[in-house]
C-alpha cells in the first residue's frame, strides 16, 4: 500500500491513513509513504533560497520543523515524541551543514538537493511507523529505509532498478518471516556509487511498485485524493468521472502522458510480476477505486484524456526531404545525441515533414 503526500497532509490524515491501516487482514503490510504534502516542494525551495541568501533558508527550516513538530506532538506522546523530535533536530543540522555549502558556493548540485528533499520521506515513515507502534505496538513501529534497498542506475531518461542488488538488500533488511506493517520510505534510493539519489518527482508510486515487486505482493493499493482514475484531470474537468477498470497499458498511457495520479515508470515492476493495482481515495475508502490489470483490451472506446503542458513542437521540413531514404533516421540520431527525449511524432505522407513535439526546456537544444 502506498500512501501518497496528499494522505499524509496533516494530524486528521495520518489518524484515517492509521484507520485505514488497522482494517487491513493481511499478516504482512508493506506500507510506502511519501513526504507530507508540500514537504518535497518546501524542502526544495530551501535549497534555491540558499543559492540566492546566506541564511534566508534558515526561516524556512524552522517553519518545516515547526509543521512537523505539531504534527506529531498531536500523534504521539511519551519518550516516542522525544526520540522522534530529537531524530529530526540531528537531520536539521545535517540540512543545515548542506544548505551552508550551497550558499558558500551559490550553487546547488543535484546530489545536494537529492539529499534535502529526500528528508520528507524518512520524517513521514518516522512519524507514521511510530504512530502506528503506538497504536498497536504488536503489529507495527518498524520503518524500512528504502535507500538500504533500492538501487538504481540514473540514466538520462531517469532511473533504472538495479533488480538484483535491490533483492538482494531487501531480502537482508526485512526477513522472509517477518510479520506486521513495515513503513517504507518512498521516492529515495541509492545508485550504484552508493550515493543517495531519488525516483523523480512524484516517484513515490514507483518505489511503491518497486517494493511491491522485491516482497512478491499479492496486489498494490496506491492510495491518493481521488476516487481512482478520472477520465480527466478532475482539477481542470469537473464532469471527469472515476473508471473503474483499466489495462495495464491503457493505464501506462495515462500516466505517460501526464496523468498526475501515477507516476509513468510505476507500472513496469507491477506488469512483469502482474500484480493487479487498485487506486483509492485514503478520504473515502469506502469507494472501490480504479483496477488495473491484465485483462481484455477495452473496447468501450476512449476511457481517459489526459494532456501535457509546457511541450513544444518542433517542424523539420523542405523539399529536399522528398523521397530521400534516412532523413528521420539523421533527425532521431542527432536528437539522441543531443539527449532529448521525442514524445510525439507526426510524418506528412508527402515526406516533405516531420513534426516532433519534445518538452518545451529542451527545444533550444533540440
Ligand atoms: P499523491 O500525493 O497521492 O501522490 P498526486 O497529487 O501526486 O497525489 O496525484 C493525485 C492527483 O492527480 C489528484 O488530486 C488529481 O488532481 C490529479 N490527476 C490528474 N489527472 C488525473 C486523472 N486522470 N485521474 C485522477 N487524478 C488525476
Ligand atoms: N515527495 C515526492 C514528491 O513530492 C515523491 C512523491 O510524493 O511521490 O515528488
Ligand atoms: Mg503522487
Amino acid at each position: 500500500h502506498k500512501f501518497g503526500g496528499s494522505s499524509l497532509a496533516n494530524v486528521e490524515c495520518f489518524e484515517r491513513v492509521a484507520n485505514i491501516i488497522a482494517s487491513m487482514q493481511s499478516e504482512n503490510v508493506g506500507i510506502v509513504v511519501s513526504a507530507m504534502g508540500g514537504m518535497t516542494d518546501a524542502l526544495l525551495n530551501l535549497a534555491i533560497l540558499a543559492e540566492q541568501d546566506d541564511d534566508a533558508f534558515i526561516d524556512g527550516l524552522h517553519a518545516i520543523g515547526e509543521r512537523y513538530a505539531c504534527t506529531a506532538r498531536d500523534l504521539i506522546d511519551g519518550d516516542t515524541l522525544v526520540e522522534l523530535l530529537d531524530a529530526w533536530g540531528r537531520d536539521a543540522d545535517d540540512i543545515r551543514d548542506v544548505l551552508k555549502a550551497i550558499a558558500l558556493v551559490k550553487s546547488a548540485p543535484q546530489r545536494s538537493r537529492d539529499v534535502v528533499a529526500g528528508y520528507g520521506e524518512i520524517w513521514s515513515a518516522r512519524m507514521l511507523a511510530a504512530y502506528l507502534g503506538q497504536q498497536s505496538p504488536q503489529r507495527g513501529g518498524t520503518w524500512v529505509d528504502a535507500r538500504k534497498v533500492v538501487t538504481v542506475h540514473q540514466t538520462e531518461l531517469g532511473p533504472t532498478v538495479l533488480w538484483d542488488a535491490s533483492q538482494a538488500k531487501f531480502d537482508d533488511e526485512v526477513p522472509a518471516d517477518f510479520a506486521g506493517v513495515a513503513v517504507i520510505t518512498g521516492f529515495i534510493a541509492t545508485d550504484a556509487d552508493g550515493l543517495q539519489t531519488t525516483l523523480g518527482r512524484n516517484g513515490s508510486d514507483y518505489s511503491a511498485a518497486i517494493f511491491a515487486a522485491l516482497s512478491k505482493a499479492a496486489d498494490l493499493s496506491i492510495w491518493t485524493d481521488v476516487d481512482g482514475v478520472m477520465s480527466a484531470d478532475p482539477r481542470r474537468v469537473p464532469e471527469a468521472r472515476v473508471i473503474d477498470q483499466l489495462t495495464y497499458n491503457e493505464a501506462m498511457e495515462l500516466a505517460y502522458f501526464g496523468a498526475k495520479v501515477i507516476h509513468p515508470q510505476t507500472l513496469g515492476p507491477v506488469v512483469e510480476n502482474a500484480i493487479p493495482v487498485v487506486i483509492r481515495n485514503s478520504h473515502n475508502p469506502a469507494h472501490p477505486g480504479s483496477r488495473i490489470e491484465t485483462g481484455a483490451e477495452s473496447i468501450d472506446g476512449i476511457k481517459g484524456i489526459t494532456a501535457i503542458g509546457d511541450m513544444a513542437l518542433v517542424n523539420l521540413e523542405g523539399a529536399g526531404m522528398i523521397g530521400v531514404p534516412g532523413t528521420a533516421d539523421r533527425l532521431f540520431g542527432a536528437l539522441k545525441e543531443a539527449g532529448v527525449s521525442v514524445t510525439l511524432i507526426s510524418q506528412a505522407s508527402s515526406e516533405h515533414s516531420i513534426c516532433i513535439a519534445v518538452p518545451d526546456d529542451l527545444a533550444e537544444r533540440a
